[in-house]
């Protein structure tokens, strides 16, 4: 089974594809339908069948077709999520908002967030997951987006404590109808700049939804809206926690300090990328 493994991370690395023997290995245990963990002790040799299907999953990940959306699930923070071409795939550059998000709300003993853009739901769900009282509300202006969430609620046992709500945050009717007594906010909006977007790299920009990419013209477009709809949402001393694109920090936080809040702490991903920006009202 070895050799399978290292049959196709030969094609995938021939044609650049970094982590080739990872992605080989989740390929090979998806198809076996095996835990990955597992495929060193238990490794039945693929069938016709599931050869053909290997064959198939190496054509399109060549052809730069993203292996969470090709597997239809992606590992994010403690948990497996489902994931389709209606969402953005999770990244690991999220998880530092996670972690910070859930450290502040079990300190403070929040009782209620809000997540603007929820996407898969991975961040929120993951934060509900490890903050035992806690209560959730999902925003997203795709449904079908909405249905991959809510499905990775149910998977997670969660559903009981979340609520997805489908619109926009530019719709002042839905806005108001989200309520203001929320002690946390969490959101990595779209924040790509408009021009940008075509140079991104293929996995991105042919298979994440434009929508959750697009920031506009300077990428700052839906961090201006965020930060003139979330201090009124939240409780006095509340938090926002937002993710940023490369370099864009110090811009996302005066967009939020000239609405009355005081930046509290910038954190950086596990490359060294200021990533999440904290402030507080
Ligand atoms: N992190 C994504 C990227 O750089 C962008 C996600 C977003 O705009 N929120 O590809």
């Amino acid at each position: 089974m070895i050799n399978a493994v290292q049959k196709i991370a030969d094609i995938l690395k021939e044609h650049q594809i970094e982590d080739a023997k990872l992605e080989a290995r989740m390929m090979l245990a998806s198809v076996l339908n095996i835990d990955e963990n597992n495929l060193f002790f238990t490794c039945p040799e693929p069938n016709a069948e599931q050869k053909k299907q290997l064959e198939e999953l190496v054509a399109k990940r060549i052809n730069h077709y993203p292996l969470c959306k090709l597997l239809g699930k992606k590992g994010f923070y403690k948990y497996d999520f489902v994931v389709s071409e209606d969402v953005l795939s999770p990244r690991p550059d999220t998880e530092i908002l996670v972690e910070a998000a859930i450290a502040y709300a079990k300190k403070m003993n929040a009782q209620k967030i809000l997540d603007l853009g929820t996407g898969s739901g991975c961040i929120i769900l993951s934060i509900l997951g490890d903050v035992e009282k806690l209560k959730g509300i999902a925003l997203d202006s795709s449904e079908k987006a909405i249905a991959i969430a809510k499905q990775n609620a149910q998977h997670l046992g969660l559903e009981n404590r979340i609520k997805f709500i489908h619109g926009s945050w530019f719709d002042e009717e839905i806005v108001s109808s989200l309520g203001n007594d929320f002690d946390i906010i969490v959101s990595n909006p779209p924040y790509i700049p408009s021009q940008d977007i075509e140079h991104l790299e293929e996995e991105v920009k042919n298979h994440d939804p434009l929508s959750a990419l697009d920031g506009g013209i300077d990428g700052m477009d839906h961090y201006r809206k965020i930060a003139a709809i979330s201090y009124q949402m939240l409780k006095e001393k509340g938090y926002v926690f937002l993710e940023g694109g490369i370099g864009q920090e110090k811009q996302i936080a005066q967009i939020f300090e000239k609405e009355g809040f005081v930046l509290e702490n910038i954190l950086k991903d596990y490359g060294g990328i200021n990533r999440c920006i904290i402030l507080k009202k």
